[in-house]
């Protein structure tokens, strides 16, 4: 379970986060929608201290942190229970696809070389790409890409995944094999937060879908709930440029 509280986030005097709120269950798979600007990327980065949040507290698990004052050593137990993915795959250019996968898993101290290779190998395989385990990212498609991507993550077995528009770089033949890819992963139990654009597929994969607006969560509920029955007007208008 992860519960977040009252996330606050400014760059200079513009206030991007305004005391986000919200509660994941294991193995739920909570979607993020809003439009350009809501926050929803500081959101995740965030979450992810790739950002450093301003206030706020969030729990996860064992994980009980303050994130103005959490100690360093706190923090990074925190951090070591998720992982991210990126809108733009953000591989390191010069590893194969199995390097990228097994190079997190070395460097967070999970596993020794030999035990990262095989886990790599194993995660490969799952993503549908064992051919091409020794091709650097400069050859793979984007979608091939995004699926190096999503292994790297579930290699750091995380408590939680962060995922932020994972398709809206892809070319739109692309996207499919990719949210195929997520949907098995959230099958198999995985706890996500997950921002996305792909309305269909937010419906048919959320459990929980969360809107956000001026940074802030404005509402949320089931897909039914947002997509049939929303009551916010800015949520309205917001799903009327998706029909
Ligand atoms: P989109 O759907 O377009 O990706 P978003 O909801 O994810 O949008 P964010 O990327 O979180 O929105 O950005 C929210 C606001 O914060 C934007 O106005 C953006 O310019 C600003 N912002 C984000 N990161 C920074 C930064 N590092 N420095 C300054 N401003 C930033």
């Amino acid at each position: 379970m992860m519960k977040i509280r009252g996330i606050r986030k400014a760059f200079g005097k513009q206030h991007v986060l305004n005391g986000v709120d919200m509660d994941v269950d294991d193995g739920e798979v909570v979607v993020i929608l809003g439009s350009s600007g809501s926050g929803k990327t500081t959101f995740l980065r965030c979450l992810n201290f790739l950002e450093k949040a301003d206030a706020g507290h969030i729990d996860l698990d064992d994980s009980h942190i303050d994130v103005k004052s959490s100690s360093k050593k706190d923090v990074l137990d925190y951090q070591r229970k998720t992982a991210m993915v990126f809108q733009n795959y953000a591989l390191f250019n010069n590893k194969t696809a199995l390097e990228n996968i097994a190079m997190p898993m070395i460097a967070t101290g999970k596993a020794d070389k030999a035990q990262a290779d095989r886990r790599a190998e194993e995660l490969i395989d799952k993503v549908g790409l064992s051919e091409r385990k020794d091709f650097y990212p400069s050859q793979l498609s984007g979608g091939q890409q995004q699926r190096i991507g999503i292994a790297r993550a579930l290699a750091l077995d995380p408590k939680v995944t962060l995922f932020d528009e994972p398709t809206s770089a892809l070319d739109p033949e692309l996207v499919g094999q990719v949210l195929g890819l997520l949907r098995d992963i959230a099958n198999a139990g995985a706890t996500m937060i997950l921002v996305t654009h792909e309305m269909k597929f937010a419906y048919e994969i959320a459990d929980k879908v969360v809107f956000m607006d001026k940074g802030v969560v404005l509402e949320q509920g089931t897909p039914q709930d947002i997509f049939e029955h929303p009551k916010h007007q800015r949520t309205r208008e917001f799903l009327s440029r998706f029909t």
